[in-house]
Order: C-alpha cells, then structure tokens, then sequence
C-alpha cells in the first residue's frame, strides 16, 4: 500500500525537517476548549493561551498547480493524493485575533470552518507548529498573514477535498459487510494512546469486526505502545469509523493492513489530510459511506446508530456502535461512542430517559473528555460491567485525568472508580488504556458479558500473533 508521505510512519524522520514551502490553504479540523497540561513530552508546549486549533492543510502553490478531476480516473486520483503536500498547524486562538478572520465565541462550533489562506514564517521561537507528517516532530512557525479564501480557489477546494464524488454506499452494501463477522464473543477496547480502537471478537480471540482504529498522533504520538506493532487481521474485519478525527483512524498508517479493510464511515465535511486517508482506505477493500437519513442499520449482533446532533460537529454527527449478546438480545449490551455525547446516541439516550441500565460495558465518550449533558447510562448489577477510558498518558487535554468531570458523571450512575476521591475503594468498574500490563506493557481492556478470570489471548491463523492481549479484565 502506497501512502502519502503526510502519513507515511516510515518517513517521519526526513518530514521533521521544515518545509519547503510557507503558504498553505487550511480549514479548522479540531478545536480543544479547556485547560490544558504540557503534554506527553518530546514537543515544545504551545505558548500563548486560550482555545488550541488544528488546520488541516495543504501546500498552496502545489494546489494551485496541480488540478484533480473527481471522476478523471483512477490514476489521475492516484497520482493527485499520493503527491499531495499535506500539513496540520497547532497554534492557539490568540494568533489568529490580529486578523479577525475567526467568530471567537463561536470558535467550539468551527469543525469544518471556511477554507483559510495562511502564510506563516519559521522561527526558532514560533508561536505556532506545523507537522508534515502525522507522527513527526513539528517546526516553529509565526503566522504572517491568514486570510479566507474565496471565489474559485474556495471551489475547487470544496470540490476535490470533499467525499462529493464518493456516492453513499447501500444499506445492503452495509449489511453485507457486517454479516461476514459470525459470532461475537466479547469485545477489546485497545491502548492506542491518545486515541481510540476497538475490536469485536469472536470466540477464539480473533477480531471480527473493529470499532475504530486510531491512536496518538502530533504532539501525542508517542503516547502510542511501542508494543503494539501487530492488530488482528485473521477475519478481514470491516472497520466502522465513528467520524473522522486523526486519533481515531491513525492506526492504518501503522499496521497498513488496515488499508486493504472495507471502512463504513459517515458523510463530514473534511480537509486535505482527512481526504488523502480516506482515498487510500477507498483504494482498498473500500469506502462505505454511510447513507443519507438512514437512522441505524442492524445486522447479527451488531447495529450502527447515526448519532443525532444537528450541525456540524463531527464528534456528534458520526457512527456510534451497540452488540447485543448471542441468543440474548435484551440482555444488557456493549456501547461503543467513539466522541459522541450519550445525547446523540439514541440507545445511550434511552437509556438515561428511562433509567435502565442497558449496557454492561461503555467505552466513556471522548476519551474521557468533558461531557456535554451530564449523565451517563446506569451501570447494571453485575460484577464484571465495565466503563473503559481510552486515552494516553499525560496528554495535554487533561482527558481522563482523576476526579475529571467524565469520570465524576460516570460514578454518579454507579461506574464506582477508583480514580475518583469518593469511591476509592473497591468494588471498581472502571477501566483505563493507560494501566499497562506486566506481560504485554499494553493497556488492552477485556469487556464481555460474563466475567473471565485471566488474560484473554486471542489464537491468531498461523503462526505470527497479533499484539492484542488484553491484561485487563
Ligand atoms: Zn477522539
Ligand atoms: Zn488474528
């Protein structure tokens, strides 16, 4: 599998240099509100303060001279998105005051902002980074002028950066899919680091479908196991995307079987960096995007809810993910959010309207983060239930930390943590990736519906063993 160099992990190296080029088209792909902490290390902190931005970004005078025709043919897309000079730029909201071209007190909302024109500078003490690669170290870099684009460079952005010309795959297409996954067992929730993947297992171990397949990346790339080189590929498992944020697909750069499996994915607005991943996962086993007003799709096991927010947040607008039990489909089920509020995913909500405890295992949203509407789902009575954060050590967005909000709001529906003063004593029905195990040094955590007593091992085909051993049960 040929990648862009922007996510190709074996040239983090040479892309750490600084770039040639200093005028770039962006658009905001990510907004973090909140306090903040100096990160995992290995990159400088971000000076300034308030709100920190990422921009999905791409060379400016490479675009202007290198025109993609959507529909002009496989190689013409091959050539165009594999040559594609890609950057993300970190920067605090208060660069951008002097240029007034961001609504600040609407700055939470701006996922899939207007395409701006950026020229920076590099400097030895930027106020700023940019990252030409997704695992690499960053160069400082001083914004000299931002600007929004219009007439027909905006146009052709919108156009040939955006999934317009990947037509919404069927329900049955979807189905279809999911069908090939048999029986599930229980589930994995992975220590990727600051990010988030799961994998629905059948009974021997082997991953049949995946949740997710992100991890650290940027300033959190090395929160990411060095230990966890291999995932299970044994079942050509279909991936479900709950929405495109790098943490949550990044680990397709890192085992690039990924690549060659089907992705299920929602319609989002997107830049250059979302785009080039998903053309390389199309030029796999491909891209399914999800269709339009379709509310959910079940299959087996298995249904995918359209989380329900109105606008433009990716994290609640995406793919959320529940497993009912074999033979038991009203026993208590897995809910896998991805960074959705329990408020847009209508299982979760139900769940909360009435009161009853649905789901033995969660994976908490957003990695831990704040939540928007304070109330979680209800644990159920049994021992074995189980809230999983997925997060990285030390990451500056302070998600999971203890006594965070998350885990306050989780503990007032008896998600009983040790993480939190109140309840620091067991029973504990919190897990987190960041508890590495002796053995593995990963954080993989086992949910199921029945409680198991060690380690589960999955038995990958042949004889090279997938790294998905989860010490935490
Ligand atoms: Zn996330
Ligand atoms: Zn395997």
């Amino acid at each position: 599998m040929n990648l862009n160099a922007f996510h190709d992990i074996g040239k983090r190296s040479e892309m750490a240099e600084p770039p040639s080029y200093k005028r770039v088209y962006a658009r905001i792909d990510q907004v973090e509100i909140g306090e903040f902490g100096d990160g995992p290390g290995g990159v400088p902190p971000l000076p300034g303060s308030g709100p920190v931005l990422y921009l999905d970004s791409i060379d400016a005078n490479w675009f202007d001279d290198n025109r993609r025709r959507p529909g002009g043919g496989a190689d013409a897309d091959t050539r165009f998105f594999m040559d594609a000079r890609l950057c993300v730029i970190e920067a605090r909201a208060d660069n951008f005051d002097r240029f007034k071209v961001l609504d600040r007190d609407d700055l939470e909302e701006a996922d899939e902002s207007e395409w701006l024109e950026i020229v920076f500078e590099t400097a030895a003490e930027g106020a700023a980074l940019v990252y030409r690669n997704l695992f690499s170290v960053p160069t400082p870099i001083n914004l000299s002028s931002v600007r929004r684009v219009t007439g027909s460079i905006k146009q052709r952005l919108d156009k040939e950066l955006s999934l317009d010309d990947v037509s919404d795959a069927t329900q049955e297409d979807i189905e279809d899919a999911l069908a090939k996954a048999g029986q599930i067992d229980h589930a994995v929730v992975y220590d990727v680091g600051q990010g988030s993947s799961a994998g629905l297992c059948n009974s021997v171990g082997r991953v049949v479908v995946y949740c997710d397949f992100g991890g650290g990346v940027l300033r959190h790339t090395t929160t990411f196991p060095p230990g966890l080189n291999l995932f299970c590929m044994c079942a050509s498992a279909p991936i479900i995307l709950s929405h495109w944020d790098w943490d949550h697909w990044s680990s397709a750069s890192r085992d690039t079987r990924a690549y060659n499996c089907k992705w299920i994915a929602p319609r989002q607005k997107m830049g250059p960096v979302h785009r080039t991943a998903a053309f390389q996962m199309a030029s796999g086993a491909g891209l399914l995007i999800w269709p339009h007003g379709l509310a959910s799709i079940s299959s087996g096991q298995i249904t995918i809810d359209k989380c329900t927010r109105t606008g433009t947040s990716r994290n609640d607008t995406g793919l959320a993910v529940t497993v009912a039990k074999s033979g038991n489909p009203s026993a208590p089920r897995l809910l896998f959010t991805g960074d959705a509020d329990y408020s847009f995913i209508p299982p979760a909500q139900a769940a909360i309207a009435s009161a009853t405890a649905d789901f033995i295992a969660i994976v908490a949203p957003h990695h831990g983060g704040k939540m928007r509407t304070r109330s979680a789902p209800l644990r159920p009575k049994a021992g074995h239930a189980r809230v999983a954060y997925s997060y990285g050590i030390s990451n500056m967005y302070r998600h999971g930390v203890a006594n965070c909000q998350a885990r306050l709001d989780h503990v007032k529906a008896n998600w009983n943590d040790r993480h939190v003063t109140v309840c620091a004593v067991p029973p504990e029905f919190a897990r987190q990736t960041e508890d590495r195990g002796p053995a593995s040094k990963l954080g993989h955590i086992r949910l199921g519906w029945s409680a198991v007593t060690s380690a589960v091992t999955p038995q990958c085909v042949g004889t090279t063993n997938c790294d998905l051993e989860a010490e935490q049960i």
